[in-house]
């Protein structure tokens, strides 16, 4: 847990690397920072103990669960690292070209967060660490693997579990702009500063994978409690996330009903029906008048996930 090893490897009157940093002891954060070095690869590091524990994956993270990426365990890194990005110097340690490719925070697997902190020391010690993670591109469950090899004792294998953030068609390189897969700090080139245009493009999550649910009728409730209840009666607001979002923009106490379509990459609720508004039933009210209500209600809300259903 010492940085040692990462302060030695360093001259910081040369690199703008950080020296240190403090937790802000509140959540545990991660950081996913594509390094273009001598060789491109990724570094995946998670907050723990007050420092971050960091492997380096050749090929980048993926959503993909068939996807089982080489980490290679590397020296602990200190907290303030998940927000640098720049350019190190030739001659340094590492020089090359970093940007921040992705960030968040993570959970272990546990029910109850305190028991994070716990868990999370454990898998690392027995070398199968599972974690949650909530980032702008990476979301849901993953797990570091260690490879029993007795000649390697830092290989681990990064792996995406099979949840609805899975995706099959994956690649961590699609999302860097040009303008960053350009620079290079090595043999190829000397970059003196990252562009302006340097951040990651914005990742669109599929979100309930599951295809069935496109048959199902869903319903939604507006006002005080935001949800999204499938046909079987299960609360899904956890799965839909982008159109619960869309959904608070109701202040009014409503029911609807409709079926969730995919387009593409997005979900969008197609409503059928307005069942309840202001806590009164529309049911009795005469079809014809409760559908222009409904379409006055949707049309005001502009909203491009919402819609009405066409049919
Ligand atoms: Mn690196």
């Amino acid at each position: 847990m010492s940085l040692e090893t990462y302060v030695k490897k360093r001259d910081f009157k040369q690199t703008s690397e950080p020296k240190g940093g403090k937790s802000d002891n509140k959540t545990l954060s991660f950081v996913i920072q594509r390094h273009h070095a001598s060789r491109l690869h990724y570094d995946f590091r998670l907050e723990l103990d007050g420092t971050l524990k960091s492997w380096a994956v050749p090929k980048g993270p993926s959503l993909n669960p068939n996807d089982k990426r080489l980490a290679m365990m590397v020296e602990d890194h200190p907290i303030d690292y998940q927000h640098f990005e720049g350019i190190i110097p030739n001659g340094n340690y590492g020089a090359g070209v970093v940007i921040i490719w992705d960030k968040g925070t993570y959970t272990s697997l546990a029910e109850d967060r305190k028991d994070d902190i716990k868990q999370l020391r454990a898998g690392l010690k027995s070398g199968n660490l599972k974690f949650r993670l909530d980032g702008d591109i990476l979301q849901g469950e993953f797990a570091l693997v260690k490879i029993k090899n007795p000649k390697d004792d830092n290989a681990w294998l990064l792996i995406k579990h099979r949840d609805e953030y899975a995706v099959d068609d994956f690649d961590s390189e699609d999302l860097v702009p040009d303008a960053v897969k350009k620079l290079k700090n090595n043999k190829e080139g000397k970059a003196k500063a990252l562009p302006k245009q340097h951040k990651v493009k914005e990742f669109e999550h599929t979100e309930g994978a599951d295809e069935n649910e496109a048959e199902q009728r869903f319903t939604a409730y507006t006002g005080k409690e935001v949800m999204l209840v499938d046909g079987d009666k299960n609360d899904v607001s956890k799965t839909y996330k982008k159109l619960i979002a869309e959904l608070k923009v109701i202040k009014r106490e409503a029911v609807f009903e409709g079926e969730i379509i995919k387009e593409g990459r997005t979900n969008k609720f197609k409503i059928t029906d307005l069942i309840s508004l202001d806590e009164h039933d529309l049911s009795s009210l005469e079809p014809k008048k409760r559908s222009k209500l409904l379409a006055a209600f949707v049309q005001q809300l502009e909203s491009e996930l919402i819609v009405l259903s066409n049919d």
